[in-house]
Protein backbone atom coordinates (compact mmCIF):
# COMPACT_ATOMS: atom_id res chain seq x y z
CA UNK A 1 0.00 0.00 0.00
CA UNK A 2 3.17 2.53 0.78
CA UNK A 3 3.21 3.66 -3.07
CA UNK A 4 2.97 7.50 -3.39
CA UNK A 5 4.40 7.52 0.65
CA UNK A 6 7.55 6.87 -0.09
CA UNK A 7 10.15 9.03 1.15
CA UNK A 8 11.31 11.29 -1.76
CA UNK A 9 14.76 13.26 -1.85
CA UNK A 10 13.09 16.47 -2.68
CA UNK A 11 13.88 19.02 -0.10
CA UNK A 12 11.67 22.45 0.33
CA UNK A 13 14.26 24.62 1.83
CA UNK A 14 17.95 24.87 1.15
CA UNK A 15 18.69 22.12 4.26
CA UNK A 16 18.08 18.75 3.53
CA UNK A 17 16.04 16.86 6.78
CA UNK A 18 19.19 15.27 8.42
CA UNK A 19 20.69 19.47 8.39
CA UNK A 20 17.45 20.30 10.03
CA UNK A 21 16.98 17.46 12.67
CA UNK A 22 20.54 18.17 14.13
CA UNK A 23 20.81 21.87 13.57
CA UNK A 24 17.39 22.23 15.86
CA UNK A 25 18.56 25.68 17.18
CA UNK A 26 19.09 26.87 13.16
CA UNK A 27 16.37 25.66 11.73
CA UNK A 28 13.37 25.64 13.84
CA UNK A 29 14.48 26.91 17.29
CA UNK A 30 14.48 31.25 17.04
CA UNK A 31 10.42 30.73 18.20
CA UNK A 32 10.25 33.03 21.33
CA UNK A 33 8.07 29.97 23.24
CA UNK A 34 10.72 27.01 23.43
CA UNK A 35 8.60 23.72 24.47
CA UNK A 36 10.98 21.32 24.22
CA UNK A 37 14.90 21.36 25.47
CA UNK A 38 16.60 21.40 22.19
CA UNK A 39 19.28 19.27 24.54
CA UNK A 40 16.91 16.89 24.26
CA UNK A 41 16.98 16.87 20.12
CA UNK A 42 13.79 17.09 18.17
CA UNK A 43 10.56 16.35 20.35
CA UNK A 44 8.51 14.87 17.19
CA UNK A 45 8.40 12.03 14.88
CA UNK A 46 5.97 11.56 11.84
CA UNK A 47 5.78 7.87 10.34
CA UNK A 48 3.85 6.50 7.94
CA UNK A 49 3.51 2.65 8.92
CA UNK A 50 2.10 -0.01 6.38
CA UNK A 51 1.44 -2.91 8.08
CA UNK A 52 1.10 -5.70 5.88
CA UNK A 53 0.93 -7.92 9.26
CA UNK A 54 -0.22 -7.24 12.90
CA UNK A 55 1.95 -5.72 14.64
CA UNK A 56 3.22 -6.80 18.15
CA UNK A 57 1.20 -5.86 20.94
CA UNK A 58 3.24 -3.35 23.18
CA UNK A 59 2.94 -0.08 25.90
CA UNK A 60 5.06 2.77 26.18
CA UNK A 61 6.23 4.87 29.57
CA UNK A 62 5.61 7.96 30.31
CA UNK A 63 8.67 10.76 30.70
CA UNK A 64 8.74 10.21 34.11
CA UNK A 65 9.32 6.53 33.93
CA UNK A 66 11.53 6.86 30.81
CA UNK A 67 13.65 9.46 32.62
CA UNK A 68 14.29 7.49 35.75
CA UNK A 69 14.47 3.61 34.79
CA UNK A 70 15.66 4.27 30.82
CA UNK A 71 17.52 7.10 31.51
CA UNK A 72 16.32 8.73 28.05
CA UNK A 73 14.78 12.46 27.62
CA UNK A 74 11.45 11.24 26.40
CA UNK A 75 8.62 8.73 26.92
CA UNK A 76 6.06 7.58 23.95
CA UNK A 77 2.40 9.02 23.41
CA UNK A 78 1.69 9.09 19.89
CA UNK A 79 -1.32 8.92 17.50
CA UNK A 80 -2.66 7.32 14.70
CA UNK A 81 -4.51 8.84 11.52
CA UNK A 82 -6.01 5.72 9.41
CA UNK A 83 -5.22 6.99 6.32
CA UNK A 84 -6.16 3.51 4.10
CA UNK A 85 -7.20 -0.09 6.27
CA UNK A 86 -8.90 -2.70 4.42
CA UNK A 87 -12.12 -3.90 5.42
CA UNK A 88 -12.86 -4.79 8.97
CA UNK A 89 -9.53 -4.45 9.76
CA UNK A 90 -9.13 -4.15 13.64
CA UNK A 91 -6.48 -1.97 16.18
CA UNK A 92 -5.54 -3.22 19.50
CA UNK A 93 -6.04 -0.47 21.58
CA UNK A 94 -6.01 -1.09 25.49
CA UNK A 95 -7.28 -3.95 27.81
CA UNK A 96 -9.80 -5.50 29.91
CA UNK A 97 -8.23 -6.62 32.52
CA UNK A 98 -9.09 -4.66 36.10
CA UNK A 99 -5.62 -4.96 37.71
CA UNK A 100 -1.80 -6.23 37.36
CA UNK A 101 -2.87 -9.07 38.91
CA UNK A 102 -5.74 -10.48 36.15
CA UNK A 103 -3.38 -9.09 33.33
CA UNK A 104 -0.92 -11.06 34.11
CA UNK A 105 -3.38 -14.30 34.88
CA UNK A 106 -4.70 -13.59 31.51
CA UNK A 107 -1.21 -13.32 29.94
CA UNK A 108 -0.11 -16.42 31.03
CA UNK A 109 -3.02 -18.51 30.39
CA UNK A 110 -2.48 -16.91 26.56
CA UNK A 111 -6.46 -15.25 27.28
CA UNK A 112 -5.84 -12.82 24.28
CA UNK A 113 -9.49 -12.65 23.32
CA UNK A 114 -10.83 -12.33 26.27
CA UNK A 115 -7.50 -9.09 27.44
CA UNK A 116 -7.23 -7.24 24.11
CA UNK A 117 -10.10 -4.46 23.46
CA UNK A 118 -10.16 -4.31 19.61
CA UNK A 119 -11.29 -1.94 17.88
CA UNK A 120 -12.46 -1.92 13.92
CA UNK A 121 -11.27 0.82 11.93
CA UNK A 122 -12.08 2.65 8.96
CA UNK A 123 -10.09 5.42 6.65
CA UNK A 124 -10.09 9.07 8.56
CA UNK A 125 -10.71 7.41 11.90
CA UNK A 126 -8.35 8.97 14.58
CA UNK A 127 -7.27 7.75 17.89
CA UNK A 128 -4.80 9.08 20.60
CA UNK A 129 -2.76 6.32 22.43
CA UNK A 130 -1.21 8.08 25.28
CA UNK A 131 1.89 6.11 27.11
CA UNK A 132 0.51 2.93 29.53
CA UNK A 133 -1.87 2.70 26.38
CA UNK A 134 -1.87 -1.04 25.15
CA UNK A 135 -1.79 -1.20 21.66
CA UNK A 136 -1.18 -2.74 18.30
CA UNK A 137 -1.69 -2.01 14.54
CA UNK A 138 -3.47 -4.58 12.55
CA UNK A 139 -3.17 -6.07 9.58
CA UNK A 140 -3.92 -4.41 6.22
CA UNK A 141 -4.02 -0.68 8.06
CA UNK A 142 -1.91 1.81 6.56
CA UNK A 143 -1.23 4.61 9.40
CA UNK A 144 -0.10 8.13 9.89
CA UNK A 145 1.61 8.23 13.03
CA UNK A 146 2.82 11.63 15.19
CA UNK A 147 4.55 10.53 18.30
CA UNK A 148 7.07 11.61 21.07
CA UNK A 149 10.53 11.04 19.99
CA UNK A 150 11.17 8.42 21.77
CA UNK A 151 11.05 4.41 20.69
CA UNK A 152 11.18 2.66 24.11
CA UNK A 153 8.75 0.26 23.73
CA UNK A 154 7.16 -3.01 26.07
CA UNK A 155 6.43 -5.97 24.08
CA UNK A 156 3.56 -8.08 25.22
CA UNK A 157 2.74 -10.41 22.63
CA UNK A 158 3.97 -10.77 19.38
CA UNK A 159 1.20 -13.36 18.10
CA UNK A 160 4.04 -16.38 19.11
CA UNK A 161 5.45 -15.45 16.09
CA UNK A 162 9.20 -16.78 14.86
CA UNK A 163 12.04 -15.78 13.32
CA UNK A 164 13.69 -17.89 10.62
CA UNK A 165 16.04 -19.11 13.23
CA UNK A 166 12.64 -20.55 15.22
CA UNK A 167 13.08 -18.05 17.86
CA UNK A 168 10.37 -15.69 19.04
CA UNK A 169 10.96 -11.93 20.22
CA UNK A 170 11.73 -10.86 23.38
CA UNK A 171 8.82 -10.15 25.34
CA UNK A 172 8.66 -7.10 28.08
CA UNK A 173 6.26 -8.16 30.39
CA UNK A 174 7.56 -7.16 33.83
CA UNK A 175 7.84 -3.52 32.21
CA UNK A 176 4.59 -3.39 30.30
CA UNK A 177 2.95 -4.51 33.22
CA UNK A 178 4.53 -1.22 35.61
CA UNK A 179 3.65 1.46 33.08
CA UNK A 180 0.60 0.55 31.58
CA UNK A 181 -2.49 1.98 33.21
CA UNK A 182 -5.26 0.12 35.48
CA UNK A 183 -8.00 0.12 34.88
CA UNK A 184 -7.79 0.36 31.19
CA UNK A 185 -8.35 5.03 30.45
CA UNK A 186 -9.92 5.80 27.17
CA UNK A 187 -10.35 9.45 26.81
CA UNK A 188 -13.14 10.48 24.21
CA UNK A 189 -11.72 12.58 21.96
CA UNK A 190 -13.96 15.89 20.82
CA UNK A 191 -12.78 17.34 17.44
CA UNK A 192 -12.99 20.92 16.91
CA UNK A 193 -14.00 22.22 13.23
CA UNK A 194 -13.36 25.28 11.78
CA UNK A 195 -14.97 25.28 8.33
CA UNK A 196 -13.76 27.75 5.87
CA UNK A 197 -15.39 29.04 2.29
CA UNK A 198 -13.09 26.77 0.77
CA UNK A 199 -11.60 24.22 3.53
CA UNK A 200 -12.10 22.84 6.53
CA UNK A 201 -9.26 22.68 9.49
CA UNK A 202 -9.94 20.09 11.96
CA UNK A 203 -8.14 20.19 15.45
CA UNK A 204 -7.88 16.42 16.37
CA UNK A 205 -6.18 16.34 19.64
CA UNK A 206 -4.32 18.99 21.87
CA UNK A 207 -2.29 17.26 24.33
CA UNK A 208 0.60 17.74 26.77
CA UNK A 209 2.89 16.68 23.81
CA UNK A 210 1.40 18.13 20.46
CA UNK A 211 -1.38 19.16 18.77
CA UNK A 212 -2.34 17.26 15.37
CA UNK A 213 -5.10 18.98 12.42
CA UNK A 214 -6.29 17.44 10.05
CA UNK A 215 -6.37 20.44 7.10
CA UNK A 216 -9.09 19.54 4.40
CA UNK A 217 -8.11 21.77 1.43
CA UNK A 218 -11.12 22.08 -0.88
CA UNK A 219 -9.62 25.31 -3.02
CA UNK A 220 -7.26 27.50 -0.66
CA UNK A 221 -6.87 28.06 3.15
CA UNK A 222 -4.81 30.51 5.00
CA UNK A 223 -3.29 29.50 8.51
CA UNK A 224 -1.37 32.23 10.78
CA UNK A 225 2.50 30.44 11.95
CA UNK A 226 2.55 30.89 15.23
CA UNK A 227 4.27 27.69 16.56
CA UNK A 228 8.06 26.56 17.16
CA UNK A 229 7.38 24.87 13.81
CA UNK A 230 4.62 22.90 12.02
CA UNK A 231 5.26 19.55 10.92
CA UNK A 232 3.19 18.23 7.82
CA UNK A 233 2.37 15.77 5.57
CA UNK A 234 0.17 15.40 2.13
CA UNK A 235 -2.22 12.27 2.62
CA UNK A 236 -4.63 12.65 -0.07
CA UNK A 237 -4.68 15.06 -3.84
CA UNK A 238 -2.48 17.91 -4.37
CA UNK A 239 -1.74 21.59 -4.65
CA UNK A 240 0.40 24.62 -4.15
CA UNK A 241 2.17 25.52 -0.93
CA UNK A 242 2.83 29.41 -0.68
CA UNK A 243 5.20 30.65 1.70
CA UNK A 244 6.71 34.06 1.69
CA UNK A 245 6.06 34.63 -1.56
CA UNK A 246 7.60 31.19 -3.10
CA UNK A 247 5.42 28.58 -3.88
CA UNK A 248 6.13 24.86 -4.05
CA UNK A 249 4.25 21.87 -5.93
CA UNK A 250 2.76 19.50 -3.13
CA UNK A 251 1.03 15.95 -3.58
CA UNK A 252 0.16 13.20 -1.63
CA UNK A 253 3.52 11.55 -0.31
CA UNK A 254 5.30 14.82 0.62
CA UNK A 255 6.10 15.62 4.09
CA UNK A 256 7.50 19.06 5.12
CA UNK A 257 8.71 21.94 7.95
CA UNK A 258 7.22 24.98 8.37
CA UNK A 259 9.66 26.64 10.59
CA UNK A 260 9.38 29.30 13.23
CA UNK A 261 9.73 33.09 11.58
CA UNK A 262 7.05 32.13 8.95
CA UNK A 263 4.19 34.22 9.74
CA UNK A 264 1.59 32.33 7.24
CA UNK A 265 1.04 29.66 4.71
CA UNK A 266 -1.19 29.45 2.10
CA UNK A 267 -2.28 26.39 0.58
CA UNK A 268 -4.16 26.03 -3.13
CA UNK A 269 -5.90 23.05 -4.69
CA UNK A 270 -7.45 20.05 -3.18
CA UNK A 271 -5.55 17.89 -0.98
CA UNK A 272 -5.60 16.84 2.50
CA UNK A 273 -2.45 17.17 5.49
CA UNK A 274 -1.93 16.10 8.39
CA UNK A 275 -0.43 18.92 10.31
CA UNK A 276 1.37 18.71 13.92
CA UNK A 277 3.56 20.86 16.34
CA UNK A 278 4.33 20.44 19.72
ZN1 LIG B 1 3.48 2.37 19.85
Amino acid sequence: MLGDFRPSARPFCDKKRPACWTDVNGCLARAKRLVWRPQCGFPLLTKILDAADDLSVQVHPDDFYARKVEKVPYGKSECWYIIDCEEDAEIVFGHHADSKESFRAMVEKGAWDKLLRRVKVKPGDFFYVPSGTIHAIGRGIMILETQQSSDITYRVYDYGRKDANGNERELHLDSAISVTHFPDRNLPLHYEVVRESRGVVTTLVTEKYFTVYHWDVRGHITRAMDKPFMLASVIRGDGELSVEGKTYPIRKGDHFIIPSGVWEIEIHGTCELIVSHP
